[in-house]
C-alpha cells in the first residue's frame, strides 16, 4: 500500500465526503453521464441536474463521429473536464458550460445556437474559452509574466479559468496519445502559465494536479529520481503515522478541541522537486514529505490544537509559522509546526478550520463551491455581476503583487504576438503602426503594411489580444505618414512619428533648391 495520504487511506471517504476533494484516481477512471448526474444531485437543484442533461446530450449531439487522439470518442473529454469540476462540487452553470465548451471551436454549432438553447451567461464562458485556446506558449523565459498576465486578461472571467483549468487537467491525462513535440509544449505551458496561475489564485488542488501530471514530460529524469526519493523518505512510515494521527485524535479529544478530521498528506511530487532544489539535494533537511493535517472547526481551535501538540512534543526551532495572523498572499491560511514527535521523529503538522481548508484546496474557485451541505459560500442567491466584479478585482489585486502596474492595467491592455512567439503588450485599440514603433523605431519609420493573422490588414486596424501581427518593411521608404498619427495609440508612436517627421522636414528644407551646400 501506498503512504497515509487522505487518497488512500482511511480517512479518504471522510474527506471526500467532507470537502468533495478531487481525487487523483479519477482522472483515468472511465465515466460515463450517470456518474457525473449523480454527483450533480448531492449539491444541485433539480433544474441544474436537468440543465447538465441537457448539455450532454447537446454536446454529444455536436461532437457526434469525432474521435480523440486517444481513438475514443470525443464527448469523452468535454464529460471528464465538466466531471472534474462537479467531483469538486462546483456550481453546475460552469458544469453546464465544461461540457460545451469545445463545441463552438470542433463543431458546426455555434455560439449563437448555444445562446438560444442554454443562455447568454453559460455562452459567455463558452466564448471565453475558445478564445483561451488560441494563446500559446512557445517556451520564451522572457516572456512569461505576460503570458500569465495575458491568460488571466484574456479568460476575463474567473470561471473561464477554473473550466481551462480542468480542460487541461484532463488534456494532461491523455498526453501520450500526441507527437512528443507537441506533448512537451503542452506540459511546458501547464507547468510554466497554468499551474502559477492556479497558485496565485489560491487554487492549490489544481495547481499540485497540474504540475504532477506535467512533471514527467517535462523533465523526465529528475521526476524518476524524485519520485524514488519519495518512496525511500516514506518507507516505513505507514504504520508510524497512523499511531500518530490515532494519539493525535485522543489528545484532541481529551483536550475538548472541536476537531473534523485529523489526516495524512502527502508532498506532491513537483513541490517536493522545488524544495529539493532549494536545499540543494540535501535530502536530511525535508522533514514535510508527509505532514498530519488537522481540520479544526473554527480559530481558536486551531490555537487550542497548536498547544496541544506543543504540550505533547518539543517544536523545532524557527519552524512555527502562523499563516493564520500573516495569510500567505494567495489566501492561505494554516498553522505549521514542526515537532519531535513519537520516538523522537520530526514531524510536521498543519493546523486549519474548515474554511481554511476550503479556501487552501479551491481558493478563488471556492466561491463557487458548494459544500457539504450544499451552500455556496456567500449565501445562495448570489448577484453575478457585483460578486464577479469583486472577485476579479481581488484577482487583479492578488496578480499586481509581482508587477508594479495598476488594477485596471487587464482592462485597457492587449497583448499580441511576434511572428516569433513573443508577446508585446498595448493599450486597447492600438494598430500596427504602435506596434511597429513598439519594437523598434526603425521598424515603425520604415512600415509599409501589416499582416494580421497572415492576412493583409490596413495600418489603422485595431489589433485584438491574441493577434499574431507581423510588420511589412519597406527600407526606401522615406519615414512614417502624419495619418498614422490620426490611428495610433500608444504616446511613443506619436513622438516617434512626430520626431521623424520633423527631421523629414528639416531634411526637405535643407535639400531645397538653392539651399544646396554639397
Ligand atoms: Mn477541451
Amino acid at each position: 500500500m501506498e503512504c497515509p495520504d487522505y487518497r488512500s487511506c482511511q480517512d479518504r471517504d471522510f474527506a471526500l465526503k467532507y470537502i468533495g476533494m478531487l481525487p487523483f484516481e479519477i482522472l483515468k477512471k472511465p465515466i460515463a453521464i450517470g456518474d457525473m448526474v449523480d454527483k450533480v444531485k448531492k449539491y444541485g437543484r433539480s433544474h441544474d441536474v436537468e440543465m447538465v442533461e441537457l448539455a450532454y446530450e447537446f454536446a454529444d449531439e455536436a461532437h457526434k463521429g469525432q474521435m480523440r487522439k486517444t481513438g475514443e470518442p470525443y464527448i469523452i473529454h468535454p464529460l471528464k473536464t465538466a466531471h472534474l469540476l462537479a467531483t469538486m462540487r462546483i456550481d453546475t452553470s460552469i458544469v453546464v458550460a465544461a461540457l460545451l465548451h469545445d463545441v463552438p471551436e470542433d463543431t458546426n454549432v455555434t455560439l449563437e445556437d448555444i445562446e438560444k438553447n442554454f443562455g447568454p451567461d453559460i455562452a459567455a464562458m463558452v466564448r471565453g474559452i475558445t478564445k483561451l485556446g488560441k494563446l500559446k506558449y512557445r517556451g520564451v523565459k522572457r516572456y512569461i509574466e505576460n503570458l500569465r498576465k495575458m491568460f488571466v486578461a484574456m479568460a476575463e472571467d474567473i470561471r473561464v479559468m477554473i473550466i481551462k483549468f480542468a480542460d487541461r487537467v484532463h488534456n494532461l491525462t491523455t498526453l501520450d496519445a500526441l507527437p512528443p513535440k507537441k506533448r512537451f509544449r503542452i506540459a511546458l505551458e501547464s507547468l510554466e502559465i497554468y499551474a502559477p496561475i492556479a497558485n496565485r489564485l489560491g487554487m492549490g488542488e489544481f495547481k499540485s494536479i497540474l504540475e504532477d501530471l506535467s512533471f514527467p514530460h517535462v523533465h523526465p529524469r529528475e521526476y524518476e529520481q524524485v519520485a524514488s526519493i519519495r518512496e525511500t523518505l516514506l518507507t516505513g512510515t505507514e504504520s508510524y503515522l497512523e499511531s500518530v494521527k490515532e494519539n493525535m485524535r485522543k489528545e484532541l479529544k481529551d483536550a475538548g478541541v472541536n476537531f473534523l478530521d485529523v489526516h495524512g498528506r502527502k508532498k506532491s511530487l513537483y513541490s517536493l522537486y522545488q524544495k529539493i532544489l532549494r536545499k540543494g539535494w540535501d535530502i536530511s533537511q525535508i522533514y514535510d514529505v508527509v505532514a498530519v493535517r488537522i481540520i479544526v472547526k473554527d480559530i481558536g481551535d486551531c490555537y487550542a490544537a497548536l498547544g496541544v501538540i506543543h504540550k505533547l512534543w518539543r517544536p523545532l526551532k524557527g519552524r512555527i509559522k502562523d499563516y493564520i495572523s500573516q495569510p500567505k498572499p494567495n489566501g492561505y491560511q494554516s498553522l505549521h509546526t514542526t515537532v519531535f514527535c513519537i520516538q523522537g521523529r520530526i514531524v510536521e503538522f498543519q493546523i486549519r478550520d474548515e474554511a481554511m481548508h476550503s479556501t487552501a484546496e479551491y481558493g478563488i474557485a471556492s466561491h463557487w463551491h458548494y459544500d457539504e451541505r450544499g451552500g455556496k459560500k456567500q449565501g445562495k442567491d448570489i448577484l453575478w455581476a457585483k460578486e464577479l466584479a469583486e472577485i476579479q478585482k481581488d484577482v487583479l489585486g492578488k496578480l499586481k503583487d509581482l508587477d508594479e502596474l495598476k488594477i485596471d492595467f487587464f482592462k485597457t491592455r492587449i497583448f499580441v504576438f511576434t511572428p516569433q512567439g513573443d508577446v508585446i503588450d498595448l493599450p486597447e485599440d492600438a494598430t500596427p503602426v504602435d506596434f511597429a514603433y513598439h519594437i523598434h523605431t526603425d521598424v515603425g519609420n520604415h512600415c509599409n503594411g501589416a499582416k494580421v493573422n497572415e492576412q493583409l490588414v490596413s495600418l489603422d486596424t485595431q489589433l485584438k489580444s491574441g493577434d499574431i501581427v507581423e510588420i511589412i518593411m519597406d527600407k526606401n521608404r522615406k519615414g512614417p505618414s502624419p495619418d498614422w498619427l490620426k490611428s495610433v495609440k500608444t504616446q511613443i508612436a506619436k513622438n516617434r512619428i512626430k520626431a521623424a517627421l520633423k527631421t523629414q522636414k528639416n531634411w526637405l528644407h535643407f535639400i531645397l533648391p538653392g539651399d544646396r551646400k554639397m
